[in-house]
């Protein structure tokens, strides 16, 4: 590849199939769902610039959309980048790792354009003044948060058949101590009430049966409050489904689970525990208790018996006692979680747990993940296994192979099932007839 094989870019009139010269683009996504919803937003920006997106490398350019909550997520996007660079490729590098470290970042090797989570569109911009500067020069255009700072509108042409994230939030202002976030995010800012209600309403339009509520912290959208948008989306006529994602426990009120009550809104909750030591939580900076949890939690099923109940752990937090985790560990069989996410304690520099003492050994952290996680296959089969037998609706997604399709329920479980390719994007009743940990299987008629 040298400089002018990619140094055409086309008119944003153009459509995809009047350009089909442009420069190939892969995109390279870590971290959340946040990351996912902008870089589906680049892809677009990219395709209407006339680059041609590919699905798979090797690509001229490559966008690299960077995580950083954890030390591992920086680490492996380095390592994709320097992977990417070595196929030949342009790196443009963008997301959290670029917004809070741009100089380690424009550092690596065949990165030509680095910019944040801050101006969506500067990556592009970036890229473009790279290419027309010629080899040897990083564009940098990173630009740093700012406290008054408005919510980005940035529609996105999604192409899955089923489900659609609707995002109506960005940043964080909480600093959890142990949290990069509200460093790359900045702070919290919210999507107009009725640009969020446009959008819902063309998603509807083009046949989305499932919207999820996507946010950096999600519980900090307003004004209005969470539970008045929720409610006004469920008045939008043809809605199917409505899902909330990730939700600060702190931020659950009773607004908010009275939410659970209407027939769109899924039940379906994801609540980060992080630890079940009350001592370890305040270290944390979390503005909760085991018991408010539980309490919580106990609200929304009587509200939801049916409640799926997601959790994020963090093990080997600074401190964080052999007590502490065996509190963590009964506690998620307390509460009965039906998933559990769990991660490593990592240092993020700069953070306030960066410096506090009581550093747990990596050995350590690995084999409490490990029983974390042991526990969190054991949960997940129990909520799954009362579903056996019992006639659970799911929202089709896909074939997968020879007539075995998969969705998911209301409560968020995954199904994989045989019927016709031609029901994805449909409701469908199905009867499982086995659990497993990942979820749930209905045999074969005929097997
Ligand atoms: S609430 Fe805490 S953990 Fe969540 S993004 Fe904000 S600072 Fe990070």
């Amino acid at each position: 590849m040298d400089d002018d094989s990619i140094s055409m870019v086309t008119s944003s009139a153009m459509t995809d199939d009047e350009v089909p010269k442009g420069p190939t683009v892969y995109f390279k996504t870590f971290g959340c769902r946040q990351n996912q919803y902008d870089t589906d937003y680049l892809k677009n920006l990219f395709r209407r610039r006339g680059y041609r997106v590919v699905e798979e490398g090797p690509a001229d350019i490559v966008v690299v959309n960077t995580c950083a909550v954890t030390g591992r997520s920086a680490a492996k996007a380095r390592q994709a980048i320097r992977a990417f660079a070595r196929q030949g490729a342009k790196v443009v590098v963008t997301g959290c790792y670029s917004q809070i470290d741009p100089g380690q970042v424009a550092d690596l090797p065949g990165v030509v354009a680095v910019s944040g989570v801050r101006g969506k569109g500067l990556a592009l911009e970036a890229l473009e003044e790279a290419l027309r500067d010629g080899p040897g020069r990083t564009v940098v255009k990173v630009q740093p948060h700012e406290k008054t700072e408005l919510f980005e509108e940035a529609f996105v042409e999604r192409p899955t058949l089923t489900h659609a994230y609707l995002k109506v939030q960005e940043g964080c202002d909480d600093y959890c101590t142990y949290c990069i976030v509200p460093f790359a995010r900045g702070p919290s800012r919210s999507r107009p009430l009725e640009e969020i209600l446009k959008e819902a309403e063309k998603l509807i339009r083009m046949g989305k049966k499932e919207l999820v509520l996507t946010g950096t912290h999600l519980g900090l959208y307003g004004p209005p409050p969470l539970s008045t948008l929720v409610k006004e989306i469920c008045r939008l006529p043809g809605l199917v489904r409505l899902r909330l994602s990730s939700l600060e426990p702190h931020d659950v009120d009773e607004e908010l689970l009275d939410c659970l009550r209407m027939p769109q809104v899924c039940h379906h909750l994801h609540l980060p525990l992080q630890s079940g030591s009350d001592r370890i939580l305040r270290l944390m900076g979390r503005r909760y208790t085991l018991a408010s949890f539980a309490k919580i939690a106990e609200r929304a099923r009587r509200i939801a018996p049916d409640l799926g109940l997601g959790t994020d752990i963090i093990v080997g937090f600074p401190g964080e006692t052999d007590q502490d985790f065996q509190n963590t560990l009964r506690s998620l069989r307390d509460i009965g979680f039906s998933r559990v996410h769990a991660f490593r304690y990592s240092a993020r520099p700069g953070t306030r747990a960066a410096a506090l003492p009581g550093k747990v050994p990596e050995k350590e952290k690995s084999a409490r993940l490990k029983e974390v996680l042991k526990v969190a296959r054991e949960l997940s089969l129990s909520f799954h296994r009362r579903y056996v037998g019992v006639p659970v609706e799911v929202l089709v997604e896909e074939e997968l192979d020879r007539g075995m399709l998969t969705g998911v329920t209301r409560s968020y479980v995954r199904c994989w099932f045989y019927g016709k390719p031609d029901w994805a994007g449909e409701l469908r009743e199905v009867v499982p007839t086995k659990a497993t940990s990942q979820g749930l299987i209905v045999a074969r008629k005929d097997a």
